[in-house]
Parts: structure tokens; C-alpha cells; sequence
């Protein structure tokens, strides 16, 4: 095989090779650090993706790299059929992070979903007492809540679910923060409300003030669980460690994930009290790698990292300047834009580009963003970058905008100006 070396070439053999179900930015990482990603080309990014948000704590954390490459030289898997020192400590630190008594660790966000899903139809048949094979959950519009053939059955996105079916019954879906549509959907039969505290996937879709609190109280009203899925919302990227905490709101079940991994390792876990969590005994659930030695020690490091709080804070004090530079936008090629923490999401006018195009044009102005439906896009940098380095962000967003919002309103002052 000849050399590899443009990002074109390492494209090419991909698209061979790797199966098409992304479609992804042309950009090919060789290395990266913190904020900043660097192309088999040499071009240097500054990374607005952030995985997902599985990179919170930017890329190669010196003390998570430290925490893997010490637990790298002890042990790395032990299975759950024997122990390893580190389960205990990770889950003793995760536990006291989100205010629950235990946590069960998995491995991918959708497994921590699907585990969610188990323990609260557990519940509502050992403890609520609702009849055989009838338990409801009940789940919002325009969910994101992972990939597995449960999950998506009750996806409404024709691109995640079509042709996979037959459907995984027992959820009902309402509108995303409809507080009486939910009140309305809980039967005798409901175990759990399911939901984002931030519809990520949608490009950070925030409920109206008062929705999770409302919830809140209508969940413990009616006897059902609720589960906040904080996979991508969690873990310091609005502010607070839980985005329910942006209203002071404590769900009974959170799943947690992406940026628990420190952008190392797959971790993910439901976290619950007691009385929930007993629901699962020996043998009723479980995982090979879930809870191994090596995503316990980054775990464990991820959380004390968080526990110190100066990550939240550093999003909670970015938060201002982001909406701001954002907001200014709006009018001249930007519709709407939604911002908490270090999280944004922008409708881009769909007549001057699509999501896609603004993302490409972003990548030749040296910025990572996620293109999600329409014109949508996301932003989501680190936690750890600076107010300088976000205006790098919104400066070269600015830039594509404007260019085009220019050209396609003063067409022939831009055609003069060429
Ligand atoms: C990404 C995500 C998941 C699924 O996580 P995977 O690790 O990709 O399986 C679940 N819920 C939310 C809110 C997510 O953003």
C-alpha cells in the first residue's frame, strides 16, 4: 500500500473500509490537545465538537492521561466476577458528585440508558406493584437517548429508526416541556418519565423555566420515576455538574456517560438511591467490560476533577459572553440562538447555507461545530478554554455568517467590493 498522508488519502481509505454511517467533517486528527486538534496536514483546529461533549475536560487532561497510564501499569480488566481496588472508589466518588446512594457502571451512554429503562420497569413491578408486562415509560419528543433497538423505537427521527423495527413497545411520547401533556399521558400503569434536561441532539433545545421543577413535583405525586438522562447535559457543560441543577431540580434516576470517560475510555452509569437501585440483584444485569479497573481509575479522576467545581464555574462565567456574541447575530443571517453554560445551539438563516455547509466553512476558518438538521448547528468547546479563546469561536462564525448574510442582502455593494 502506497503512503497515506493528505486528509484526502486517509478519507479515501475510510470510505473503502469503514461502514457510512456518519457523514463526517474533512478533517483527519493526528493529535490533539485541550482545546486544539491537529490534522495529518499540520492545520490546527480549535474544537467547538468536543465529542459530543465527551471532551468537557478537553483533549489529553494531564491528570486523567496520568490516572490511565498509572492504572495501565496495575490492571486493566478483571470482569465483575472477581473485584478490582477501583470500582469501589469510583463509584463512592460518582455516588457523592450526583447526591445518590450507588451507581451501576456501563460502558456507552445508550447502555446506561437502557439499564435506566430496566431498573424503573423493575420498580414499577416489585415496588409500585403494576400488573405483568404492562409498565409504561413515558418519553418526550425529539429525543436523543442513543442507538440500540429499544431506544430508538421510541425515537421520532425517521433517519435513527426507519426499517428497524419490529418496535420495542411500552413508551409513549409527548411534547418536549408540555408539563400537562405529561400529567395527561401517566396511567396506573407509568414507572418513569424518561427525558434530556436539554435536548442536545436538537441543538440545545431548553424547556421553559419551570418544566423540570414542575416535574419534578408531578413525578413524586404520581409515583414514578424520573430519569434524567445527563449523558450529554451532565458533567459541568451548562454550569452545574447536573443540568437538572440549573433549577435545583433532583431527579431518582440520572444516566451519565460521554464526558465521564475524561475522553479516554467508554464510561457510563445510572446513578440512584437505595430503595431504587436494590431492584437489581446478582445476576439480573450486567456488563463484561462495565465498571473494568481502567475506566474506573479515569472515572474516579474525571470526578475529582469536577468536584473541585472550577470547570462549572468556568462555564457558568462564560455563559454571558457566549449569548451575547451570539445574540448579536440574530437579524443579520442568524434566526435564533440558544445558549446555558458552554453549550450553544444556532439556527442559521436556511437561506444563506445548511448546518453541513456552515460547518465546512467553519473547518476553513480553523473551528470544529456540529451540523445537526436544517440549519442547526452546535457549539460546544471544552470547559476549559478561555474567554479569548471562545471569541476565536464566534469571531470565525461571525465571519461565515456575515459574509453571506452581506452578499445575499447588498448584492451589488459585495459585487463591487469583489
Ligand atoms: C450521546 C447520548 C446518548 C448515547 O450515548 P452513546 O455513548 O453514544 O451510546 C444517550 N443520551 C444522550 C442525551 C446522548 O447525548
Amino acid at each position: 500500500m502506497t503512503e497515506l498522508s493528505t486528509n484526502q488519502d486517509f478519507i479515501d481509505l475510510e470510505d473503502r473500509v469503514a461502514a457510512h454511517n456518519y457523514s463526517s467533517l474533512p478533517v483527519v486528527v493526528e493529535h490533539a490537545e485541550g482545546i486544539w486538534v491537529t490534522d495529518v496536514e499540520g492545520n490546527r483546529y480549535l474544537d467547538a465538537l468536543s465529542a459530543h461533549s465527551a471532551l468537557n475536560l478537553g483533549h489529553r487532561h494531564p491528570a486523567l492521561v496520568a490516572a490511565a497510564k498509572d492504572q495501565l501499569d496495575r490492571s486493566t480488566l478483571t470482569s465483575r466476577a472477581i473485584h478490582s481496588d477501583q470500582l469501589g472508589l469510583f463509584c463512592a466518588r460518582l455516588a457523592g458528585l450526583v447526591g445518590k446512594d450507588m451507581i451501576l457502571p456501563m460502558n456507552t451512554g445508550a447502555e446506561a440508558v437502557e439499564t435506566a429503562l430496566k431498573i424503573a420497569r423493575k420498580w414499577g413491578y416489585l415496588v409500585k406493584g403494576i400488573a405483568p408486562e404492562q409498565a409504561e415509560i413515558i418519553v418526550m419528543d425529539g429525543n436523543f437517548h442513543g442507538r440500540t433497538t429499544t431506544i430508538i423505537s421510541f425515537s421520532d427521527n425517521p433517519e435513527a429508526r426507519d426499517h428497524y423495527g419490529p418496535y420495542t413497545p411500552g413508551f409513549v411520547s409527548v411534547p418536549f416541556g408540555d408539563l400537562p401533556a405529561i400529567e395527561a399521558a401517566i396511567g396506573e400503569d407509568t414507572v418513569a418519565v424518561i427525558l434530556e434536561p436539554v435536548q442536545g441532539a436538537q441543538g440545545v433545545r431548553i424547556p421553559k423555566e419551570g418544566f423540570l421543577p414542575g416535574l419534578r413535583e408531578l413525578c413524586t405525586a404520581r409515583n414514578v420515576l424520573m430519569i434524567d438522562d445527563e449523558i450529554q447535559a451532565g458533567l459541568g457543560r451548562v454550569g452545574t455538574t447536573l443540568a437538572c441543577r440549573y433549577e435545583g431540580v433532583e431527579a431518582d434516576l440520572y444516566t451519565l456517560g460521554k464526558a465521564l470517560g475524561g475522553g479516554i475510555v467508554p464510561v457510563s452509569a445510572v446513578a440512584a438511591d437505595r430503595e431504587v437501585m436494590e431492584v437489581i440483584t446478582p445476576g439480573t444485569h450486567g456488563s463484561t467490560f462495565g465498571g473494568n479497573p481502567l475506566a474506573a481509575a479515569v472515572g474516579k479522576a474525571v470526578c475529582d476533577l469536577l468536584a473541585t467545581g472550577e470547570y462549572q464555574q468556568n462555564a457558568a462565567n462564560l455563559e454571558n459572553q457566549f449569548r451575547e456574541t451570539l445574540e448579536a447575530l440574530i437579524g443579520r443571517g442568524v434566526n435564533e440562538v440558544r445558549v446555558r453554560g458552554l453549550w450553544a445551539g444556532v439556527d442559521i438563516d436556511p437561506t444563506l447555507m445548511t448546518g453541513k455547509q456552515a460547518c465546512e466553512r467553519l473547518v476553513k476558518n480553523g473551528v470544529l461545530a456540529m451540523a445537526l438538521h436544517g440549519s442547526t448547528i452546535r457549539l460546544a468547546p471544552p470547559l476549559t478554554i478561555t474567554g479569548e479563546e471562545l471569541r476565536i469561536i464566534t469571531d470565525a462564525l461571525t465571519d461565515i455568517v456575515l459574509c453571506r448574510w452581506a452578499a445575499i442582502t447588498y448584492p451589488m455593494a459585495s459585487a463591487r467590493r469583489v
